[in-house]
């Protein structure tokens, strides 16, 4: 039985059962649509959930739609309202985790992006953790990361995530937490869907966006929090032997929130304990996402009830 009652399908809000696709769809035949996750946090004390970064979201969205010639007749804030209808249908009342999702929909043979119908489902769930909590146990891929010439990294792109699935379970397999996949050039992009970070010297460090990562919305909240805390942040292309050699590494993304790496290829990290500069973006970033810092509040889209004009 799934966990939420509804989904936007074929332009209206419908019980999730009739939103279904057929075995001829395009994308489910060739991979050819894009995604977001976007996640919702409950705030108990103000009993609102707050959506986090929605409008960054759906522009990434629709830049992957413009990579792909997905043609929807939704702005952004189409799409944020959209979604709030939706969330207020489920009324949930806990953590949640959204899901769009833009694909070729003409039921037709035939690999191509043109003269193809494009549609828009989004469904939202409730959220449960996606890595283990404590610390990350990580192996460096045997997997490349796809590149932009041949599939751009930078558009969540349904059928790219082939790439991150076999990296993903190849370190699964290997009694590992978590994959990091380095690019064509041999040097670091990201984990299988979260972006990287380490410390070297005091500096937070994290490839740059030409190193074939997702321009990850968590990576840009991080660079944000550590910039406003004083941290010196640098993006700048990375060697897997660095990463051996960090003070720390950790993990970002919508869905794994902000993770630490504690062991990459059997050589501890640091200390082996999540260290001190993950540690205070990390206490700051969960009270980010709640509302709970007035400096970042804009961030954060209440469901329930809109902010006073
Ligand atoms: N890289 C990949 C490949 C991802 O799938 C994700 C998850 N969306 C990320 C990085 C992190 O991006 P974000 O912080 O925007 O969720």
């Amino acid at each position: 039985m799934p966990k939420n009652k509804y989904a936007f399908f074929r332009g209206e809000i419908r019980p999730i059962e009739e939103a279904k696709v057929s075995v001829m769809t395009s994308a489910f035949n060739y991979g050819t649509g894009v995604f977001e996750g976007i996640r919702a946090f409950w705030n108990e004390e103000e009993k609102e959930l707050f959506v986090f970064r929605m409008p960054e979201h759906y522009a990434r969205f629709l830049r992957s739609c413009k990579i792909l010639l997905l043609d929807l007749p939704y702005s952004v804030e189409d799409l944020c309202q959209i979604t709030l209808e939706l969330l207020r249908r489920e009324g949930f009342q806990e953590d949640v985790y959204i899901r769009p999702l833009a694909y070729k929909a003409s039921e037709e043979i035939g690999v191509r992006l043109h003269n193809l119908e494009s549609d828009l489902a989004i469904f939202a769930l409730p959220f449960e953790a996606y890595l283990p909590p404590g610390g990350i146990r990580a192996m460096v891929s045997s997997w490349r990361r796809i590149e932009d010439n041949a599939i751009p990294a930078r558009a969540k792109i349904t059928g790219a995530y082939v790439n991150s699935a076999l990296a993903k379970t190849e370190a699964y397999l290997a009694g590992f937490d978590e994959a990091i996949v380095l690019n064509e050039d041999g040097q670091v992009a990201e984990g299988s869907a979260e972006n990287l970070f380490l410390v070297r010297d005091g500096v937070l460090i994290t490839p740059p966006i030409t190193a074939n990562i997702l321009e990850g919305i968590t990576r840009d909240t991080v660079m944000t929090l550590a910039r406003d805390l004083g941290l010196p942040v640098v993006e700048r292309p990375v060697d897997r032997t660095e990463l051996y050699l960090a003070e720390e590494v950790f993990l970002t993304g919508t869905a794994a929130g902000l993770a630490p790496v504690v062991e990459i290829d059997h050589r501890k990290i640091g200390t082996g304990k999540p260290g001190p500069i993950f540690n205070s973006l990390r206490d700051l970033y969960e009270r980010v996402v709640r509302g709970k810092e007035k400096k970042y509040r804009s961030w954060c889209t209440p469901v329930y009830s809109r902010p006073a004009a």
